[in-house]
């Protein structure tokens, strides 16, 4: 029977990418999402994988909308924590909710996932975690103190994680991309963007479908030895 794998905010950008893969790969996918409705609705039309709507930000939210992703598709296999969102300022101009929103999304949110599905991965002894972590929670970013602090904490997560599931057949990865032509980076103005080509080695951006094939390859059986790792597709623009 097909493995089953939910990928969050997996309706747009590098999760959209990572939902189709996996479907490609032979996995029965849902692909949770945040409030875009449309882009959600243009997602299953185009693709034929079911969506399904909350915030990772919500842990109750979570438990309810994992329940109705098990209820329609069976136990979830393959976990990717893709969702996330920047709410970038310098530090000085930062506000509480900035730094909250940015938390509760990028790092509470893959807690508010992982935590409702671990004892079930930890019973049927097997399940891929994988966590779509930053570059700039590597490195840092100006004006990101958020993002990259969430980011880092998505590293953490995973390294301390992995201990506890390795004896219960469970794998926990995080995957560190850098600069993927997404929304979220063709929203920098054009001058910015080539900036940061500038300083790629490959000189290019990167493209969803890169981070898609890393996915699949952590979330393989093929796999099984790779835990507690960050796995770097960044063109070569920062070596951690
Ligand atoms: P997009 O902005 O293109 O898509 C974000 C997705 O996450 C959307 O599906 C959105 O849902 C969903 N989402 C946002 N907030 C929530 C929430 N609270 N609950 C559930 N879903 C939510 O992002 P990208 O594809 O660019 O980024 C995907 C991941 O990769 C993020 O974690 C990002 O930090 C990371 N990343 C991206 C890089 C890049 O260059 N693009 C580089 C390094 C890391 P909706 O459609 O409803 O809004």
């Amino acid at each position: 029977m097909a493995r089953v794998a939910l990928v969050t905010g997996g309706t747009r950008g590098i999760g959209a990418a990572i939902s189709k893969a996996l479907k490609e790969a032979g996995y029965n996918v849902a692909a949770n999402y945040a409030g875009n409705d449309e882009a959600a609705a243009k997602f299953t039309e185009e693709t034929g994988i079911a969506t399904y709507k909350w915030s990772v930000a919500d842990y109750d939210a979570c438990a309810e909308g994992i329940a109705r992703v098990e209820a329609d598709l069976g136990p979830v296999d393959v976990l990717v924590n893709n969702a996330g969102i920047t709410r970038d300022a310098p530090f000085h101009k930062m506000t509480r909710e900035q730094w909250a929103q940015v938390m509760d999304t990028n790092l509470s949110g893959i807690f508010n996932m992982t935590h409702p599905l671990w004892n079930g991965m930890r019973e049927r002894k097997f399940g891929r975690v994988i966590n779509i972590s930053s570059i700039n929670g590597q490195k840092g970013q100006f004006g990101q103190v958020n993002y990259s602090a969430a980011k880092a904490g998505d590293i953490g997560f995973t390294k301390a994680l992995a201990q506890e599931g390795a004896r219960a057949g469970i794998t926990v990865n995080a995957i560190a991309p850098g600069y993927i032509g997404t929304e979220m980076v063709m929203a920098v103005p054009e001058k910015v963007r080539e900036a940061i080509i500038s300083t790629i080695p490959v000189g290019r951006l990167g493209e969803p479908e890169e981070i898609a094939r890393a996915v699949v390859f952590l979330a393989s059986d093929e796999a099984g030895f790779v835990t507690g790792s960050t796995m770097t597709v960044n063109g070569g623009q920062y070596l951690a």
